[in-house]
């Protein structure tokens, strides 16, 4: 299986001048959901294929995995993703049907699969088990994060564990040869009392440590990442891949829960048109694949490495996003135009 950072090298993005903002401060994405949805037929492709990742979750019924092994993951591998990745429940609680569902992407369907790990509950030694697991599964990828404590509330460090995911990235790093991930915030982390930039300035900490590439949690304003990737690679002179996470919304009261936890802000035209569809997910979805694909498009013509999308185990979304984009196959070209 590929090292991550090999695939983002073979298809490099299409570089911006440091510190140069080229993107609107009222973006496209914003604009698109003063809009009725209306999508019909495929916009124009983006100039190169950038690196396109599914991020999926360990379902907790037989049922819910099931559906995600037999039906979702190979719906979704019709468009020919270049990676996915699997999360990592709090406190390892899902440790195993994680490594399972990363070991079944990888033999079943030979494609490169992203183990996330967490510093929760897991002292130094626990943490070299599980990666020489994950290694002897064939898996040379890991997202390393700080991960957040099972009930909620402050984090804990564990006693002989890691305070920052910028240990464990080093950790990582010494103990085998792996690509490794971490997260980012275009807003900023939430538990970061000293605001935004200083919790890039922990990014960067990441990065220096030896982090090959950053998938960024989800956000609306694309004018919020390019704040993020024009302060992290012109002021601090970042270099590694700055992968925008994209989630097409699958209901409204699930995403209002979901940016309540994770401090993403939802715009005020995209909030309008949530409220306006009054509990019908279906409408719901149809939004979300027109918000994502004008998020996507704008992103692309800026110039992104790649596009990490938050599927939420299901696969239409996100299929129908691709689509739209023009980047639903064709893994192995590496221009689409
Ligand atoms: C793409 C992505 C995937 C994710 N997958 C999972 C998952 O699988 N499982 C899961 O449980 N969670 C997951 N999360 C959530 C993540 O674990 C939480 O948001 C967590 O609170 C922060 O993790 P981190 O790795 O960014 O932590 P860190 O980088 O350690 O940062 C945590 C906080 O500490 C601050 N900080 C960092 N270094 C220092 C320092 N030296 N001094 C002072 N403050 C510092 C940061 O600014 C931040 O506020 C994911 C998030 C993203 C974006």
């Amino acid at each position: 299986m590929q090292f991550i950072r090999d695939i983002y090298a073979s298809k490099p993005a299409a570089r911006q001048p440091a510190g140069v903002v080229e993107a609107p401060t009222r973006t496209e994405a914003g604009r698109a959901a003063d809009r009725k949805p209306e999508i019909e037929t495929t916009s124009t492709p983006a100039r190169r294929r950038p690196v396109i990742s599914f991020e999926f979750y360990p379902p907790k019924t037989d049922d819910g995995g099931l559906n995600l092994l037999e039906k979702h993951i190979p719906a979704l591998l019709q468009a020919k993703p270049d990676f996915c990745s699997v999360t990592y429940g709090a406190g390892g609680s899902t440790r195993d049907k994680t490594l399972m569902i990363v070991d079944r992407i990888q033999r079943q369907h030979g494609l490169t699969a992203l183990a996330h790990l967490t510093c929760v509950n897991h002292t130094r030694e626990q943490v070299r088990e599980l990666l020489a697991r994950i290694h002897d599964l064939g898996c040379r990828n890991i997202l390393a994060l700080r991960g957040d404590p099972p009930n909620g509330g402050e984090f804990e460090p564990t006693p002989e564990g890691f305070e920052f995911a910028s240990q464990l990235v080093k950790f990582t790093r010494e103990t085998g040869d792996f690509s490794i991930g971490v997260a980012g915030f275009p807003e900023g982390h939430l538990a970061c009392q000293e605001g935004k930039h200083a919790d890039w300035r922990h990014l960067k900490e990441k990065v220096d440590a030896g982090a090959d590439f950053v998938l960024t949690q989800l956000f609306f304003d694309n004018a919020d990442y390019f704040e993020f990737r024009d302060y992290l690679a012109g002021k601090l002179g970042v270099r590694v891949p700055l992968v925008p996470g994209i989630i097409p919304i699958l209901s409204a009261s699930q995403i209002t829960k979901f940016t309540r936890l994770c401090g993403a802000k939802i715009p005020p035209p995209l909030r309008t048109q949530l409220d306006a569809l009054d509990n019908d997910d279906a409408a719901a979805v149809e939004l979300g694949i027109e918000y994502a694909t004008r998020q996507c498009e704008e992103l692309l013509r800026a110039g992104v490495p790649g596009l990490h999308f938050y599927t939420l185990n299901k696969s239409h979304s996100t299929l129908q996003v691709l689509k739209h984009l023009g980047l639903a196959g064709a893994r192995h070209g590496a221009r689409t135009g």
